[in-house]
This record gives C-alpha cells, sequence and structure tokens, in this order.
C-alpha cells in the first residue's frame, strides 16, 4: 500500500503573492496547498492604507474564496498611530517593517525603528505583530543579516509587550539569537533556506533562480536551519517568502532576488524531514505553530500527502520555481 501522511492543510506565514496577472498564478499554486498565508505589503503601490488593503483582500478572495490571506501593512517613516489603528481596523494582522533598500520595492523602507517609534507604540498597545525583513543593507551581504540583531535587540527592548516575528532566517546566529529572546519572538523558515547553500548559486553556473535576500549561506547555516525547524520549538516554523519574478527578469545582468517555492515547497518540505527521519515534526513546522503566534486557527481541513514521485517543472506560468526540473518523493492525494 502506498505510503500516506495527513496533517493539518499547511499555514505560509511568510508569502509574496504580487499583483496584476501574476495574483492568479500565485493565488491558485498557494491555495492548493496552504489553507491561509501571511501575504507581504511590498507591491507597487505598498500595501499600507486601509483601501488597498481592503482592495488588495477581496481581489484574493475573489480568485481563492477557500484560502485565508492574513493580511499585513508596510511601515513607513514616520506612520502615526492612527494610521496604524486604521490598518488594524481594515483587518491587518502584522505591520512589515523592510529597512530602506534590503529587498524588492524596499527603496522606501525603515532606515532607523527611531522612525516608526510611534507606529510601533501602537502595534504593541493594539497587539499587532512586528514583522522584519531583518538585513542591515550596507553591510557586507554575508553577514547583513546578523549585523540587524543589535537593531532587533532594540526594538525588542523598547517594546516589551510587543510580538515579533525574524523572517526567513538565513544565518545559523540568527537561530541562536532568535531562541535566547522571550516567547513573544518567533523566526520564520523557508523551503529554499532549509535545502539550499551558496553552492547552488555560485558553486557552479551562476543561477539566478536561486537567488534570494537574504542570499542562502552555508553548509553549517543551513544544518542549523534544519536543526530549527526538527526541534519541535514553537519559536520556529513555515514562511515560504515565496517571492516570483518572471523568469526573463531573473535571467539577466541585474537578477531580481526572489524564489517561487510555493507549488512544491510542501512536498519538499515533507521529503526533507521524511530523509532526516522527522516526518512526526512536519505538521507542527508547517500547519500548527505559525497560526498559534499569530492566534489563529490552524486550519481544520487535511492535507493527504502521498509517498509518489512528481517531477517538478522547469517552467510554470513563465517562473522557474525552486527545484525545478527535479523529482520529489511526495505528492497531494487527489
Ligand atoms: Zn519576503
Amino acid at each position: 500500500m502506498e505510503k500516506m501522511i495527513a496533517i493539518r492543510k499547511p499555514s505560509d506565514m511568510h508569502l509574496h503573492l504580487r499583483q496584476g496577472a501574476m495574483l492568479k498564478t500565485t493565488v491558485r499554486d498557494a491555495a492548493a496547498w496552504f489553507a491561509q498565508a501571511v501575504v507581504m505589503p511590498n507591491t507597487l503601490p505598498p500595501i499600507n492604507t486601509p483601501e488597498r488593503l481592503a482592495a488588495y483582500r477581496d481581489e484574493i478572495f475573489s480568485l481563492a474564496p477557500g484560502f485565508k490571506p492574513v493580511m499585513s501593512f508596510k511601515l513607513y517613516p514616520g506612520m502615526s498611530a492612527s494610521a496604524v489603528k486604521a490598518m488594524a481596523k481594515a483587518g491587518a494582522l502584522l505591520g512589515k517593517l523592510y529597512p530602506a533598500g534590503a529587498t524588492t520595492n524596499s527603496e522606501d523602507g525603515v532606515t532607523s525603528w527611531h522612525q516608526i517609534k510611534e507606529a510601533l507604540g501602537a502595534m504593541s498597545d493594539l497587539g499587532l505583530v512586528l514583522s522584519i525583513h531583518c538585513e542591515k543593507p550596507d553591510a557586507f551581504v554575508l553577514d547583513r543579516e546578523y549585523k540587524y540583531h543589535r537593531e532587533f535587540a532594540a526594538i525588542c527592548k523598547a517594546y516589551p509587550d510587543l510580538r515579533m516575528v525574524f523572517e526567513h532566517i538565513s544565518d545559523r546566529r540568527s537561530i541562536e539569537f532568535v531562541a535566547s529572546l522571550p516567547d513573544r519572538v518567533a523566526g520564520t523558515i523557508t523551503a529554499h533556506h532549509l535545502l539550499l547553500t551558496l553552492d547552488d548559486v555560485i558553486g557552479a553556473n551562476m543561477n539566478p533562480h536561486t537567488f534570494c535576500k537574504p542570499v542562502v549561506k552555508g553548509p553549517k547555516d543551513r544544518d542549523a536551519l534544519q536543526q530549527a525547524a526538527f526541534s519541535g520549538s514553537s519559536k520556529f516554523f513555515f514562511g515560504s517568502d515565496s517571492a516570483p519574478h518572471l523568469k526573463t527578469k531573473k535571467e539577466s545582468g541585474a537578477a531580481a532576488g526572489g524564489i517561487y517555492s510555493s507549488p512544491y515547497a510542501v512536498p519538499l518540505m515533507a521529503e526533507l524531514f521524511e530523509q532526516q527521519g522527522q516526518l512526526k515534526k512536519l505538521e507542527n513546522f508547517i500547519s500548527v505553530f505559525g497560526p498559534k503566534f499569530y492566534g489563529l486557527k490552524p486550519a481544520k481541513e487535511k492535507l493527504v500527502l502521498i509517498k509518489k514521485e512528481s517531477t517538478i517543472p522547469a517552467v510554470t506560468d513563465g517562473i522557474v520555481p525552486l527545484c525545478a526540473g527535479k523529482t520529489v518523493s511526495w505528492s497531494i492525494k487527489a
């Protein structure tokens, strides 16, 4: 008989759905595997008004009525407490801090947390989550995340009730850092940071499809991330950071950062957890710890995976997905 596992339908705690024609693709792919997802606000223009939040949420709903988008807003320098209140009233559960220049569409981001003190105070009072792309943009690329620890720690100290998420951990030093902070601080981990190292980006021919921010790091970092994912600690949970760019935009002299993992992240994670003898830990990591941290319910609906190979396409809707062309040992049960 086929080997099979049934887990609560996963929750993706960090997802870029993009806009326009691409939104149809990303929502379809996410909704196939995930019951809900934290939707990132770095669209153009950004989600930083109640009207834009409502319009974006409605558009996502109309494409996949069964799929729950957990809405965020993008913090901007000088954002007022009343603006934060308006976003909360519109349904946002989190505010996202992008250091200026750290990643896609972040040129208008925050240079120092002192620029958003009023907003952070309001978020803390309202019980909103602060989500941070943790990189210091002017530091050496492989140290950018580590060099952000000081800023993160300062915010954590200044707002003793604020829940904070250290997004897409890539550096083993950040695992120790997040573990050392109070329970109101958690970290997301992506599929690509659990599977890839810099060898997959520049070890042979330079591969722009494995290029992302923060950049994937060394084998010791990947191993430490895996240990955190397998640890059973509710401080570490899945957030794909799936962030598509068209193949043409990737294969250029200035390749955009971002990896599209939504369509195969779940079977790739099942494969990894099984190979490492940790399959029992998968459900908490990918379906339970994340929603619980946000005060949301894990999905009741089950996702059934069967041990049956599927091949990840080389290109899907003009995008080269994570592990394109490879075989993965699990499939969704039809
Ligand atoms: Zn992201």
